[in-house]
């Protein structure tokens, strides 16, 4: 049973040098879009409570308070429901943020990235630093006291040093989450096919990575997941709910569900998924041996690991016989063992892919 909802708003204002999210400029259609979303919604959604509802894109901060608000009340909440929106800088009056506090999202996940201004122009950002900075105090003021903060490495003319004077800036905001990125040139961004100069190589970003951990650790920014750094009580409940394997809802263009034991996902054009709202455009019916990889790839994720119970639970097989020669292979130097299961050590996750491979034969 799905107690998560993503939903995707695919709307830009410009599009980010590095993104390769589905997400477009035509701003004039949002409006035909949210009725198409209504229409996938009371189609598909089958009323259960929901404990997760995530707001991701694009630019959901485009949408209008009467837009979201009626998104919103077509779940049935449970009552503690983390509504997350992600949000720009530039559309963060404190108007709007009293407003989505009004309406019930209690969390934000801000599209920092750095506070480097020559950095910011660089990669195509709307937004300079000192917007990123009113953000958080707006949203405060209006009453958010559960803020996340996008940070990208690896950017082109970003150092170590430049890193560090971001990481004091995140820590000093008081924030309470941290979602790090560490960048790749992916084929359908304007990156991808027009490489920039100056990138940090291979080895300096897994050093990024590595300051990053060393800086935000004692800060109390515990990394619950490879990417993310939260103080305690302030991981995401939602990206658990992925990591954990479980099921949800995905609504709009280009999202992905996980329902009754099928992984779909939805046309990835406007157009299409205005044509055709309630219907994906494909999915498949997950074999038990895909799902028992989904558990092992995205349970290594997590700080807190595989769980050994869980999975004799899901999949009645005893993880440690099964997976003895890869066990044997990475244990201690990049996997060790917990009170219930096993996880990766940080020279693990420095290797992940390769490591998860040997899991995934
Ligand atoms: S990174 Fe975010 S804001 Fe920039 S183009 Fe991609 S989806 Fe839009």
């Amino acid at each position: 049973m799905a107690k998560s909802v993503y939903i995707h708003i695919p709307f830009c204002k410009q599009k980010c040098k590095y993104c390769s999210f589905i997400s477009f400029p035509c701003t004039e259609k949002i409006l035909g879009y949210v009725f198409s979303l209504f229409k996938e919604i009371d189609t598909n959604y089958a009323g259960e409570d929901i404990e997760t509802l995530y707001f991701g894109g694009g630019t959901p901060s485009l949408l209008e308070i009467q837009h979201l608000k009626k998104i919103i009340n077509k779940f049935k909440l449970a009552s503690n429901c983390e509504i997350t929106l992600e949000l720009n800088p530039d559309d963060a009056s404190l108007e709007y943020l009293k407003s989505l506090k009004d309406i019930g999202i209690n969390r934000l996940s801000i599209g920092s990235q750095t506070f480097n201004d020559g950095i910011l122009k660089l990669i195509g950002r709307r937004h300079d630093s000192k917007q990123i900075i009113k953000a958080v105090e707006f949203a405060k003021t209006a009453g958010f006291d559960n803020i996340s903060l996008d940070l990208i490495y690896g950017l082109p003319t970003q150092t170590i040093e430049t890193l560090h004077k971001d990481l004091e800036i995140f820590t000093q905001l008081d924030i309470q989450h941290i979602s790090t990125y560490g960048l790749k040139l992916e084929e359908d961004s304007y990156w991808g096919k027009n490489p920039p100069k100056n990138l940090p190589d291979d080895d300096i970003q897994a050093d990024m990575y590595l300051e990053i951990n060393n800086y935000l650790n004692p800060k109390g920014y515990k990394r619950y997941e490879i990417s993310n750094f939260a103080i305690d009580g302030y991981e995401s409940k939602h990206n658990l709910n992925y990591w954990n394997n479980n099921e949800y809802y995905g609504f709009g263009v280009s999202a992905h569900g996980y329902i009754d034991g099928i992984r779909y996902s939805n046309y990835s054009t406007i157009e299409d998924y205005m044509n055709n709202p309630a219907q994906h455009s494909n999915g498949h019916i997950q074999t038990l041996e895909e799902m028992l990889e989904e558990e092992i790839f995205l349970g290594f994720r997590k700080e807190a690991g595989i769980n050994l119970d869980v999975i004799k639970e899901k999949f009645d097989i005893d993880f440690e016989r099964k997976y003895r020669n890869a066990l044997k292979k990475f244990i201690p130097d990049y996997i060790e063992k917990t009170s219930n299961g096993y996880k990766l050590t940080l020279n693990g996750v420095l290797l992940s892919n390769n490591i998860l491979a040997e899991f995934l034969e």
